[in-house]
């Protein structure tokens, strides 16, 4: 088309300021309706349900995740403390306070929170050997954050020793008739894949670096006591690292091992998970 010549189809889709062709049936088609109040709600209410059906699998993908991370960074931990004893003639770190060895925590936590101070987890004879990432101390799933301050952030270290590893004479002693693990050469009975190290313990539970598995009345299960109770961050279930390296998810069923009863020393008579942490623990001295 020569320059300057005259379009009829422009003109029609571009009318004019003013012109009134475009406001005819015939010339044009109706501008889109605006949304209605009800359009608006219809669309909520699918947004809605899009995200109902999102948000559970994004919260499962997500605690996956953290169960993953969870025995990956126990499984670190759990090649510390090997570690420590390789360059300590086999001599194990103590599980709790007041031992020969170093309390793996690297400070006495009785009677305190143990996330409050980041220091001491520093100061932990096992830190040298792992990644230096403070996190390997904590249960990513772990909910709760530091009371009464939450502000403060999250729990620092979630993991306890099982006490009868270098010894916690808070509790035990050599005389109560059960093994005490000072050399990882002791770890025999149990045997190294079934002795734990270390386990995630609940938030209202967690003192010192040492959980302790009561032994009275093995295997008798009418005396079982829960003294420590193992945390239930991963849909009821507690990271648990063995002597061995291995690390695994352990689920507790049984309600009395999950109620939050904030009084550590409890009977549980029949609670055949304490069982399955007395197998785990330790054994009787021949
Ligand atoms: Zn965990």
């Amino acid at each position: 088309m020569a320059p300057g010549a005259h379009d009829p189809q422009s003109v029609a889709m571009k009318p004019e300021a003013g012109s009134q062709s475009g406001s005819s049936p015939s010339a044009s088609p109706q501008p889109p309706a605006g949304f209605s109040r009800a359009d608006l709600l219809v669309t909520l209410a699918v947004l809605a349900a899009l995200a109902a059906v999102q948000l559970p699998s994004l919260a499962n993908s997500r605690h996956q995740a953290n169960a993953a991370l969870c025995l990956s960074s126990l499984d670190e931990l759990t090649r510390a403390w090997r570690m420590y004893a390789d360059d300590n003639e086999e001599v194990l770190v103590a599980s709790g306070p007041g031992q020969n060895a170093p309390d793996w925590t690297g400070g006495d936590w009785t009677g305190g929170f143990p996330s409050r101070n980041c220091s001491n987890l520093i100061c932990s004879p096992l830190w040298r050997y792992t990644r230096r990432d403070i996190r390997v101390f904590a249960c990513p799933d772990d909910p709760f954050t530091l009371s009464p301050n939450p502000r403060q952030g999250p729990h620092l270290r979630t993991r306890s020793m099982n006490s009868y590893l270098g010894g916690s004479s808070a509790w035990f002693t050599p005389s109560s008739g059960w093994r005490l693990f000072w050399n990882y050469a002791d770890v025999e009975a149990p045997k190294p894949a079934d002795a734990w190290v270390l386990i995630d313990e609940r938030e209202d539970s967690i003192n010192d670096g040492s959980f302790v598995v009561d032994m009275t009345g093995y295997p008798n299960l009418q005396q079982t006591r829960l003294i420590d109770f193992p945390a239930d961050f991963h849909a009821q279930g507690a990271g648990i690292s063995f002597a061995d390296g291995h690390a695994e998810l352990k689920t507790w069923l049984d309600a009395r091992t999950l109620v939050r009863t904030r009084i550590i020393n409890t009977a549980s008579p029949n609670n055949e998970e304490v069982r399955w942490l007395q197998e785990r623990s330790t054994s009787r001295l021949p």
